[in-house]
Order: structure tokens, then C-alpha cells, then sequence
């Protein structure tokens, strides 16, 4: 497994590799769990080649302190990669993505203004900053995302149509803990107790599923909240039910084929998001 810092050199690799094979793509923050390594699997699986790429990107933190207070784990994380049998990995420092001021704004419409791009300003324009760049560099034929950032998704398959990139986006199931709870870098932040309380998130979704059947979803969208916000060490920011597609809040359960319930919820200061597809 190949480890560098330097843009030029992934560059360098990245173009040799293309010329005859197909390279997978999996950006991450590191403090990797069995969630990161289930899409770096299925790269491994769908293409000759694997790049994994780690790097907090400080453009998509709306919070200077969450950012501080990521997890960071760089040493642990290589030895997974290495395990797996990754082929390359990009751990770049912040003058290497962005050697000038990266001043573009993208605009994702509605579906950029919902959710967490309501309550993290920002945060998608730097997801997109940061994403075109790493595609720019590891020039990829599929890139691998997960379920568990669900409008992350569906806003990195609107900036490639928007930019007309020939990168296939691969959408990956979320990989949950024993108890339900999403796996997830910030989990690593919760301390004993909080871990305890936490798992209600998941079973709040479970339990949604079940009801929608007897339930509008108006009431639905409440009772989630009002479930999670029983419990006292957790506060929820947000909790919709969405056309998954277009990410816009439904009134009725016909106004879409596919609806997604997603929420946000906050353990003290570590913010986790969640999400089931109901439809
Ligand atoms: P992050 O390091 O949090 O930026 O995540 C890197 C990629 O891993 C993103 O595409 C995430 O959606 C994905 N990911 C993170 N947690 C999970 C999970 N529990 N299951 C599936 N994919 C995940």
C-alpha cells in the first residue's frame, strides 16, 4: 500500500493506473470504522484499483470547535487500509487541496437548503470544494459514499451532473453497531453514559417504519422528536420525512414513491445524524 502527502505525486500515480485499470474512490475524514470499510469493500470488489483518501476538511465545518474536536486516528486508520488491502492512500494537508483560497459557490437549489444545509451553513459548499478537488486529483472511475450522510449524497449526484464529471456515484447501505446505533467517526466523542442513551436514535427510526402504516406524517415527524427528546441526554435538531429524491419535506405518504425520515440529534455537544428509507 502506498502512502503520500503530495498532490503531484497522486497525480503522477493516479495517471499511470488509469491508463489500463479502473480506480475506485472512497473520501473520507479517517478515525475509520467498519462503515468506511464496507464502501472501501465494495470498491475493492466493483474496481481494479483502490484509493482511499483522509482529510478533515476544515471548508465543510460550520463549527470551529467540532472541527478541532474531530477524532483524528491516522495511524490506526493506515493500518486498517493496509489490512483490507487498499492500494493507495491520500492523506494531504490543507496546503495540498487548497494551495489558494478556494473561493466557488455551488448551488445544489432545494435540495442544498433543507436539513443540513439549513442548520450547517456552508457545509455543503465545502463538501463540494473539497470533493471536486479530490476527484480533480485521484481522477476516478466510481466513487464510493454511504446511505448514513443521505443528503450528502444525493447532493454529490447533483454537483456531478451539474459539472458533467464521467464519475459513476455509488451509494452504499449504512452499517450500524450491535445495538442499531449508525457507526459514525463523532461516536468515538460519546462517553459512557451517552453511548448508553444514544441507541434510541436508531430504534426511534425502527419503530417510525412500523407505525407509518397507522400514522400521517405530520404526526410521525412529531412523535420522532417527541420519543428522542424524552430522553434527557439527547436533543433533536431536526426530523423530517422527505421525498428521498429531491429531499423536500411530503405532507401526505402519496406525495412520493420514495420517502426517507432523516433527523439530526445533538448528545450534549456531539451532533449525530440517522436515517430510514420508509418507502
Ligand atoms: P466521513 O469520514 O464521515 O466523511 O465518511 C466518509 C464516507 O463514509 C461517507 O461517504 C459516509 O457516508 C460513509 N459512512 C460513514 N459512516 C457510515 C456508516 N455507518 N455506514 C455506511 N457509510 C458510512
Amino acid at each position: 500500500m502506498i502512502i503520500t502527502n503530495s498532490t503531484e505525486h497522486m497525480q503522477e500515480l493516479t495517471a499511470i493506473v488509469r491508463k489500463n485499470k479502473t480506480i475506485g474512490f472512497v473520501p473520507t475524514m479517517g478515525a475509520l470504522h467498519q462503515g468506511h470499510l464496507s464502501l472501501v469493500k465494495l470498491a475493492m470488489e466493483r474496481c481494479d484499483f483502490t484509493v482511499v483518501s483522509i482529510f478533515v476538511n476544515p471548508k465543510q465545518f460550520n463549527n470551529p470547535e467540532d472541527f478541532k474536536n474531530y477524532p483524528r486516528t491516522q495511524e490506526a486508520d493506515t493500518n486498517l487500509l493496509s489490512e483490507v488491502g487498499v492500494n493507495l492512500v491520500f492523506i494531504p494537508s490543507e496546503k495540498e487541496i487548497y494551495p489558494a483560497p478556494d473561493t466557488r459557490v455551488f448551488d445544489f437549489g432545494e435540495t442544498g437548503n433543507v436539513m443540513e444545509g439549513l442548520h450547517r451553513p456552508g457545509h455543503f459548499n465545502g463538501v463540494a470544494q473539497v470533493v471536486t478537488r479530490l476527484f480533480n486529483i485521484v481522477n476516478p472511475t466510481m466513487a464510493f459514499f454511504g446511505e448514513k450522510d443521505f443528503q450528502q449524497l444525493a447532493i454529490i449526484k447533483l454537483l456531478v451532473d451539474q459539472i458533467d464529471l464521467p464519475i459513476q456515484i455509488v451509494s452504499c447501505p449504512i452499517v450500524r453497531e450491535y445495538d442499531g446505533l449508525a457507526m459514525s467517526s463523532r461516536n468515538r466523542l460519546l462517553n459512557n453514559n451517552q453511548r448508553m442513551h444514544v441507541p434510541l436514535i436508531a430504534r426511534t427510526l425502527f419503530e417510525a417504519k412500523e407505525k407509518m402504516e397507522y400514522v400521517g406524517v405530520t404526526d410521525l415527524s412529531k412523535w420522532v422528536k417527541d420519543t428522542i427528546d424524552a430522553d434527557p441526554e439527547l436533543k433533536t435538531e431536526y426530523a423530517e420525512i422527505v421525498n428521498a429524491k429531491t429531499l423536500q419535506p411530503i405532507i401526505t405518504w402519496d406525495d412520493a414513491n420514495n420517502i426517507q425520515l432523516c433527523v439530526a440529534v445533538h448528545a450534549n455537544t456531539i451532533r449525530l445524524i440517522d436515517n430510514i428509507r420508509l418507502k
